[in-house]
């Protein structure tokens, strides 16, 4: 690929940040053709387990002549990482290892992804991809608020920020009073975290008295590791006054920056040039067409560390079947607002914790704080939502909140069928998060 004349804008395909997010198709998929060879033939040669799978189904690297033959591969998940913990999977020899990375572990015992030098620079250029896109300049200064450490939100993002050549303030998560202070008198104009988090830190700053309009330079969020709805996306910029960006990514994969939203769809370009995308029926695992809901699975062909092919990532997504207006050629992917790990079965109805975020905060004096609580008596499945009234919309009227918790109800009905018990809660009552936050807590039998 030969760059364009450089550099001028950004957010254009004359930069060479953004170049390759512009390619013409039938480069990109000639270009991803030739990386997915060249990695299947690594991983075959260099991770057992996957040469183990391609013998047992008896497909050889050179079978893959076209980019549709990736389906004759074998998937790999999470369990496979955990079976094979900690490097089974690893391509790259030691000497060419030079960073560890663990999955929070959300859903069960942590998994170690052996990085290599060139897959921290694909990582950070994805990173740096997603902030270009959002906006984000040099001469931002960019709070990172995402955990430090073994977590790869808090270093993606670090290195994306200083590769973009931003300001970066790497204050990890917590310490909220002092993420407020600094924000205001380092003139912070980007910040990111978990939505969640943001959450907290607009409850501080509404303590201190800061007004993110008038008080902070604050104008982008960047938001992820944590499924968030469109709801919850307009509930902050509304109370905020700054834009809501989506970075999506898993440390399996490489960590944040595997794809990124932008402002012309509601949807998240992937950098498909590094992570190839596939949507598969969950159950028979055959690829669906572009358009149709599935599972998202990755291959990533251009890094060493632990290549990963066809990895199934649980996300639950769709691909856009049309382009997008700002002219990216990369293909876009639906918001993730599920994962296949969370769907509740309440009383044999099948509900995803995202469904119920969008309902409640239709209800403009529900504020975006609510827990789903499932326990069982000896007959019956027992499901309640708490949810957080606004300050605004809180008051001692007992028929004012009477009539609000029906109508907080009425809508969850109306979209999900069930009807739950609705428990209003005052301001401030329900468990805010540092990191990821926990909103289900089931207490049912298993
Ligand atoms: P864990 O699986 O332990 O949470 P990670 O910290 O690597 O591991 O998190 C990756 C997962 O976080 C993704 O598979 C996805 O479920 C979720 N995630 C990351 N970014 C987003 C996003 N922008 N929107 C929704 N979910 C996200
Ligand atoms: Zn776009």
């Amino acid at each position: 690929m030969i760059y364009p004349e450089l550099p001028h804008d950004v957010n254009s395909p004359t930069h060479p940040v953004s170049a390759m997010d512009f390619m013409p198709v039938p480069l990109l998929r000639e270009l991803q053709l030739h990386r997915l060879q060249s990695t299947v033939k690594y991983a075959y040669e260099r991770v057992p387990l996957f040469r183990k799978r391609c013998d047992e189904q008896g497909v050889k690297p050179e079978h893959i002549k076209t980019l549709a033959d990736i389906k004759l591969l074998p998937f790999m998940k999470k369990t496979d990482l955990r079976d094979e913990y900690p490097m089974g999977l690893r391509g790259a020899s030691m000497d060419e290892v030079v960073r560890f990375h663990c999955s929070s572990g959300t859903t069960g015992k942590p998994i170690c992804i052996p990085n290599t030098a060139s897959d921290i620079e694909v990582w950070k250029n994805g990173v740096m991809r997603c902030l270009a896109m959002y906006g984000i300049r040099a001469g931002d200064v960019l709070q990172v608020s995402y955990g430090y450490g073994l977590f790869t939100g808090g270093l993606g993002l670090h290195y994306g920020g200083e590769g973009l050549g931003c300001a970066v303030l790497p204050i990890s998560g917590g310490n909220t009073e002092r993420q407020v202070m600094l924000m205001r008198d380092l003139g912070v104009t980007a910040i990111a975290c978990t939505p969640s988090y943001f959450l907290r830190i607009i409850d501080e700053a509404k303590r201190q008295g800061v007004d993110f309009r008038k008080d902070t330079n604050l104008k982008h969020g960047i938001f992820g590791a944590e499924p968030w709805t469109n709801e919850m996306r307009q509930n902050i910029e509304r109370e905020t006054g700054i834009i809501a960006h989506d970075i999506y990514g898993l440390t399996e994969i490489s960590g944040p920056g595997v794809a990124g939203g932008c402002q012309h769809s509601d949807g998240l370009h992937i950098w498909e040039d590094h992570f190839y995308p596939e949507i598969i029926d969950p159950d028979t695992l055959e690829p669906l067409p572009d358009g149709e809901v599935g599972e998202l699975v990755f291959t990533t062909i251009s890094r060493c560390g632990t290549p990963m092919i066809r990895y199934r990532t649980r996300d639950l997504t769709r691909l856009y079947t049309e382009t997008c207006k700002c002219g990216r050629t990369m293909r876009v992917m639906d918001r993730i607002s599920a994962r296949s790990d969370d769907m509740l079965i309440i009383h044999g109805v099948n509900v995803f914790p995202g469904q119920i975020e969008a309902c409640l905060l239709r209800v403009p004096e529900v504020a975006p704080h609510y827990q789903i609580v499932l326990s069982s008596t000896d007959t019956l499945d027992l499901f309640e939502i708490k949810v957080e009234v606004t300050p605004e919309a809180f008051s001692d009227n007992i028929r004012h909140l009477e009539d609000l918790r029906k109508r907080v109800l009425d809508n969850v009905k109306s979209i999900i069928g069930l009807t739950p018990k609705i428990i209003l809660v005052g301001p401030g009552t329900l468990p805010r998060s540092e990191g990821k936050i926990r909103r289900v807590i089931d207490n049912r039998r298993k």
